[in-house]
């Protein structure tokens, strides 16, 4: 790719490629923050985890993400919290 991303299409894209390969997420229990295990899909038996600081605040462990700030990973728990907030927002509704 020539020219580098804006952060917004980088969330975007990392969004596209988690629904597109199916990514799962697991919220794991206990910490200050949200967190969840992410499985690799490189990598048999190995799950990344990822840390919901904030909205735009989010780490992950992967070699992806220490490289490039972003990865699929991220983007799948992004698209979880966007769930999450749709399925509230339809419950406060109702
Ligand atoms: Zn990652």
């Amino acid at each position: 790719m020539a020219t580098p991303l804006s952060p917004q299409e980088a969330l975007a894209r990392a969004k596209l490629r988690a629904l597109a390969q199916g990514v799962q997420v697991w919220q794991l229990d206990g910490g200050d923050f949200p967190r969840y295990a992410v499985p690799s899909s490189n990598m048999d038996g190995t799950a990344y985890e990822v840390i919901a600081y904030g909205a735009n605040d989010i780490t992950c462990t992967c070699p992806g993400h220490v490289n490039r700030g972003i990865c699929k990973h991220v983007g799948a728990v992004l698209v979880r919290l966007d769930v999450e907030r749709e399925l509230t927002a339809t419950v406060e509704v109702a």
